[in-house]
């Protein structure tokens, strides 16, 4: 049997002309393959009809019946069409608006007509009924009716019967391309039952049948689309390295939680496989100190070690701790963009010589011209900041170095499996002692006189504070009104702080500018620190007690937490004030999130549910994949098994190359170039 019959074009369906053709290509359509994966976006439920002597009200309705005599009246501009409306119980109107057309529309024979009834006239009636003769199958009514997303010029009346006229032709060639194993073990319907089921549901729980198994082919396709891109789920050899209990370095005991996760990366390490792990911390939780620690057993076996991080601020905040904690033990150097030609060169130098133990940098380091003499273990600090690819390119470095990538930005579960499907995850849920909560508030822009008072305070019992705008300029752009900009609102902010030392940086500055403004910082220098999302990341300013944020209902939850981050770093108690005078429902339910919890895993939770994933991390380009039925947040448990069993299947098919997989490579042949890079 051949499925070739789904790549045949539209137009050998009835009723289907070059017109309709190019309306529907217009919508992605081009097959009938492709009109059978059209999915419904919604359904109604009309599977009850209601006799008509039965109905009040108010009610949502299914009728069937004949029409009596229709007539048009004209109220003003308005003309109204009624028509009677019999079944063997009784009668209803059915109503029409400033379509007179109606009137003649309606022939004889059975209809179907739904709505809601209301009372119209003294008498019951339905107010621009959904209605549909009936010929055949009855496709609007007596059922679970699929609601298809709009297609301009083709109307839901029309598409219905299209696609079971694509169903009928071809519905019984649909490939199954998922294993039979992997169909029994999660008892998933058969791929042509459940497509047929997920337009024209017998009833709900064939709809839920049919629904699961194909969230779960989308899912279990992106996780094989995952591991193709990174070569994941095969334990690859790596070196062994020998952990001893040294006496750490850290001038501090670890917490239970850096303990924990210490122990699990040192098993890593020593198990003889590459290490491939991701450590989630929130801000704070102390994870530079872990990422020290596997770096300086990396160097105790003889292995060079890299850390990347996002920003050359970050990468030079990194430097300046690891010095502080190595300085006279270990060789730490710094690579980044902004050095002189010279300085990179040598840094290079003696890293392909192996001088150097412990490089810390940002993509500098990923460049081709940097060679290592034996990198053994690589680290990305705040990973979502870097895509699949870049991972990759410093892995290349060395041979099958461990890989340990650290983020603080909380992510659910699971879109932690989709991003990161190829990792194992350390979870760090537990702060160094003594930090205190963060105080925070959602206010209104009526509060700056007070804030600015408040600030001041703080200064002058010897503290810092930042101030965070979403724009670096302002801007005319339509919609961005009154969104403040970090050069603009500086200007105001001298005058409110006459006494203060300010300093702007936002992304557009030089790096070297952006270090001096840093450095003036974290000396004490500098009071008040007017910022972009710059700072979002890592920095480490314990004396800074105070993070405000202007236009607070344009960041995202996890960003706002992140922000926050930045404060609470010392021992002195900090404040978070959220400036927003937005009166979104969902912004309003995300602020007073933020001054409920300083839970980072509960906001980010809550961020995926109120946002979904696409928005999840800000307008930030997220590549995630498009997903057409799956939803991250209700479908975990599909997603958890879909993952087991694209693990399994690569685990025994490396390369998907079975017999038994043919079709299944087949259909991800087709599907791949749609996935793309996950560059998060
Ligand atoms: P993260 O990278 O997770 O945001 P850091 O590793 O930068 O956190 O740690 C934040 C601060 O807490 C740093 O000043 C660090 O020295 C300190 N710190 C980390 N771990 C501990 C600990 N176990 N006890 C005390 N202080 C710690
Ligand atoms: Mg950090």
């Amino acid at each position: 049997m051949s499925d070739a019959i789904l790549r045949y074009p539209l137009t050998a369906l009835r009723g289907v002309g070059e017109g309709r053709v190019a309306k529907l290509e217009g919508a992605g359509i081009g097959s009938i393959g492709d009109l059978l994966e059209y999915f419904p976006r919604d359904y109604l439920d009309r599977s009850e009809i209601s006799p008509i002597d039965e109905i009040n009200p108010g009610q949502t309705v299914v009728v069937r019946g004949r029409f009596g005599e229709a007539t048009n009246m004209r109220h003003g501009n308005l003309t109204v069409t009624r028509a009677t409306f019999r079944d063997k119980t009784g009668g209803i109107d059915m109503v029409w608006f400033n379509q007179p057309y109606m009137a003649k529309n309606l022939g004889g024979g059975e209809y179907i007509c739904a709505g809601k009834a209301t009372i119209r006239a003294g008498r019951l009636a339905i107010e621009s009924p959904d209605y549909e003769r009936v010929q055949g199958e009855i496709f609007s009514a007596g059922r679970i009716v699929p609601i298809y997303p709009l297609i301009d010029g083709i109307s839901q009346k029309i598409l219905r019967p299209l696609i079971r006229q694509a169903l009928d032709m071809a519905g019984h060639l649909i490939v199954d391309f998922l294993p039979k194993n992997i169909l029994e073990q999660f008892s998933l319907m058969p791929r042509a039952d459940a497509i047929s089921n997920l337009h024209f549901p017998k009833d709900d729980s064939q709809y839920m049948a049919a629904r699961r198994r194909l969230v779960f082919e989308e899912l279990f396709l992106m996780q094989l689309a995952l591991a193709n891109l990174r070569g994941i789920y095969t334990n690859k050899p790596g070196h062994r390295l020998n952990i001893r209990p040294t006496k750490l370095s850290l001038p501090f005991d670890l917490t239970k939680a850096q303990a924990r996760v210490y122990g699990e990366i040192s098993a890593d390490m020593a198990s003889g496989y590459a290490m491939n792990r991701l450590i989630q911390g929130d801000v704070g939780s102390g994870k530079t100190a872990i990422a020290m620690l596997a770096m300086e057993a990396a160097a105790a076996n003889g292995f060079q070690s890299a850390l990347l991080a996002p920003t050359e601020t970050l990468a030079t905040q990194h430097y300046l701790d690891f010095l502080e904690i190595f300085g006279d033990k270990l060789i730490v150097e710094k690579l980044v963009g902004s050095l002189k030609k010279r300085e990179k060169d040598k840094i290079k130098a003696r890293l392909a010589a192996g001088e150097i133990q412990i490089i810390i940098g940002t993509h500098a380091l990923i460049q081709d011209n940097v060679i290592f003499h034996n990198l053994g273990l690589t680290i990305c600090d705040e990973q979502h900041r870097f895509g699949v690819r870049q991972r990759q390119k410093i892995g290349e470095k060395g041979i099958a170095p461990h890989m340990l990538v650290m983020t603080a930005t909380p992510i659910p579960r699971s879109l932690a499996m989709v991003l990161y499907g190829d990792l194992n995850v350390s979870i760090i849920d537990e702060m160094p002692p003594g930090r205190q909560k963060i105080d925070t508030f959602a206010v209104g822009q009526a509060y700056h006189p007070r804030i600015y008072k408040f600030i001041q305070e703080h200064i002058d019992s010897g503290e810092q504070a930042y101030i965070i705008c979403p724009l670096v300029e302002t801007s005319e752009k339509e919609g961005m009104a009154g969104i403040r900009a970090v050069s603009d609102f500086a200007q105001e902010l001298v005058l409110h702080f006459p006494n203060c030392r300010l300093a702007i940086i936002h992304g557009r500055m030089k790096a070297d500018e952006k270090n001096a403004v840093m450095a003036g910082f974290a000396a004490g220098d500098i009071h008040i620190l007017i910022s972009t999302t710059v700072v979002e990341v890592g920095v480490n300013v314990p004396n800074a007690t105070i993070m405000l944020i202007e236009n607070a209902e344009r960041f995202g939850l996890s960003q706002l937490h992140q922000l926050r981050g930045r404060v609470g770093r010392g021992q002195k108690k900090s404040f978070c004030i959220l400036i927003s005078d937005s009166k979104n429902k969902i912004t309003k339910e995300r602020l007073a999130a933020m001054t409920r919890t300083n839970d980072g895993f509960e906001l980010s939770e809550l961020d995926l549910k109120l946002r979904g994933p696409g928005e999840f991390f800000g307008t930030a380009q997220h590549g995630l994949p498009a997903l057409r039925l799956a939803n991250l947040y209700r479908d975990l448990d599909v997603l958890e098994s879909a993952k087991d069993a694209a693990a399994a299947l690569i685990a025994k098919d490396p390369d998907i190359s079975s017999p038994a997989h043919v079709p299944l490579l087949k259909r991800i042949n087709q599907k791949l170039g749609g996935f793309g890079d996950i560059s998060l």
